[in-house]
């Protein structure tokens, strides 16, 4: 597109641009389509659609609002989405560019604090250690956090303080003052505000997980904050990198073998093997299965999970009237009262880590 440059490069198309793009705080390029549409109308005097805007007229803006805001230690920087959740969508799944306007030097997380307070903030870490080391173990790589369980972190744990691991700085960066619990209500509601910012996305079956914005943003400060050296010496990496892009995974694949760092984002996958010629893991070499997963499908693939379904569906009917005499397929041949137990059973088969 045609632009009448200032001296320097730098015009009122650009600043429209920028403006549009703060504002936003991530775009995609079909969201930027209209936006400089927009601008291009304006700027030469007739009307262009969104769909005569390139991917390539995205890029220069981008590219000379970077120049423009480097001072101020910021940046636009691109990521592409991770995989939806729903393991039906990842087939057909067409990874999106999602920009993102990023502060390049601060804490990200001391941006928080012109928007909430340190009470919140604290409970935003609570959050980010719920999702990067109670739900990221060896057993199981979540990297989400439940609807429920955010809002049991709304309370500080009379023993906070104690069970952290090194690396994690929910009592160290506050600089002093016990942190105060927030209220459930509050706690829900920071969890929207954080999805509203687009710090955090939440998907359809309700968990909350890092967008890309948030991935971008913490980057730095999740690498130093729960990747450590342990007592003995040996790194703990509770933040993992797809080993075809390099980037941060909290969604993908990974390797059969629990103590391999293979991991690889769906949409990075396909890609990945064409090349290699062959579906091996890129670190053990072992054959790639395909059907081991972190992210939310490692809590919603799991047989715990569809188990857990099912006993939450009989525990509804049961609440009725007389729970065994509704269920007939479940005492086919066997003795009624052994219902109860076999649930239980169920539940605890996978626990131990
Ligand atoms: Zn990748
Ligand atoms: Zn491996």
């Amino acid at each position: 597109m045609a632009n009448d440059l200032d001296d320097d490069g730098y015009n009122d198309s650009n600043r429209a641009f920028l403006q549009a793009f703060m504002a936003r705080s991530t775009m995609t390029f079909e969201e930027a389509r209209p936006v400089l549409a927009a601008i291009f109308s304006v700027s030469e005097g007739n009307e262009v659609s969104p769909e005569d805007v390139s991917e390539d007229d995205l890029s220069s803006y981008i590219a000379a609002a970077n120049t423009a805001i480097s001072p101020f230690d910021m940046e636009i920087r691109s990521t592409l989405r991770q995989s939806l959740p729903d393991p039906d969508a990842s087939t057909n799944f067409v990874p999106e560019r999602v920009y993102a306007l990023i502060n390049t030097t601060s804490d990200a997380l001391t941006q928080l604090a012109t928007t909430y307070s340190a009470d919140e903030i604290a409970f935003v870490k609570r959050v980010l250690d719920a999702m990067f080391e109670m739900n990221n173990t060896r057993r199981s790589e979540e990297m989400v956090v439940s609807a429920i369980q955010a809002t049991q972190l709304a309370r500080v744990s009379a023993g906070d303080g104690g069970h952290h691991e090194s690396g994690s700085a929910t009592q160290q960066t506050q600089g002093g003052g016990a942190k105060q619990s927030l209220s459930m209500s509050q706690a829900e509601t920071v969890m929207k505000q954080l999805v509203e910012d687009g710090w955090l996305e939440k998907s359809r079956k309700g968990y909350f997980s890092l967008s890309p914005r948030g991935l971008m943003e913490l980057r730095g400060w999740l690498v130093a904050t729960y990747n450590d050296e342990n007592d003995d010496g040996r790194r703990v990496n509770k933040i993992k990198f797809c080993a075809a892009c390099r980037d941060i995974i909290t969604s993908g694949q990974r390797c059969g073998n629990r103590d391999c760092q293979g991991r690889l984002h769906d949409h990075c996958i396909r890609n990945f093997f064409r090349v290699q010629q062959a579906e091996n893991c890129p670190f053990c070499k072992e054959e790639w299965p395909g059907d081991k997963y972190v992210g939310e499908r490692a809590i919603t693939t799991t047989d715990r999970h569809q188990q857990g379904k099912r006993r939450s569906t009989n525990t509804q009917r049961s609440s009725g009237v007389g729970a065994s005499s509704q269920l007939p397929s479940q005492v086919d041949g066997e003795n009624e009262d052994d219902n109860e137990d076999e649930n239980e059973n169920d539940d605890e088969n996978e626990d131990s880590d």
